[in-house]
């Protein structure tokens, strides 16, 4: 187990029963392991002139805004119906029962812009696969990569994601 997965923490049925919760608040609590994760993305993007770094309400919005800040590149969010002030694009998607949405101001990109998105759990793809519909349907920008802090990877998200770059620090 890396040093980094140390500091994962898994609590059982949570937030329902049989859910493996993967709980990211040691690692942020740690400042060496918190400084090392967003070290160890930057160097994957360091020579790319990344415009903008997407974060996913809300724990995306932490790794999101770190990584940002240490490219020297802006940062925008991506959140549920209902938080943005502006005007917004809206995408829904699926979930086992009903319908979730997430939503970007619509000014967000300017064309020609290198994107990275971050999150911290993929899971089942569901809202990052909406989150690249989003983007993709209303912008002309460029997705370099999408990061994440853990793949889960029994539950094959990446299928949803095919033909983009996709990278994961840890693999369950
Ligand atoms: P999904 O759309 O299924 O990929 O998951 C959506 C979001 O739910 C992820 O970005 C995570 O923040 C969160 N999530 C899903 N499953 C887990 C898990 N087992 N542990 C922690 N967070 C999770």
């Amino acid at each position: 187990m890396s040093h980094l997965e140390q500091t994962i923490r898994t609590i059982p049925d949570f937030p329902k029963p049989g859910i493996q919760f993967k709980d990211i608040t040691p690692l942020l609590a740690d400042g060496d392991r918190f400084h090392e994760t967003i070290d160890l993305l930057k160097a994957r993007h360091i020579d790319r002139e990344i415009d903008m770094v997407v974060g996913i309400e809300a724990r995306g919005f932490i790794f999101a805004s770190a990584l940002a800040y240490a490219l020297g590149a802006g940062t925008c969010l991506v959140r549920k119906p209902g938080k943005l002030p502006h005007t917004v694009h809206r995408q829904t998607y699926e979930l086992e029962y009903g319908t979730d949405a997430v939503e970007i101001h619509s000014d967000a990109f300017q064309p020609g812009q290198k994107i990275l998105i971050v999150d911290d759990v993929l899971a089942t793809g569901g809202t990052v696969a909406a989150t690249v519909e989003l983007i993709q349907s209303h912008f002309e920008i460029e997705i370099l990569e999408i990061d994440f802090l853990i793949e889960l990877t029994f539950l094959n998200g990446r299928k949803k994601l095919a033909g983009l770059p996709i990278h994961a620090l840890i693999e369950y």
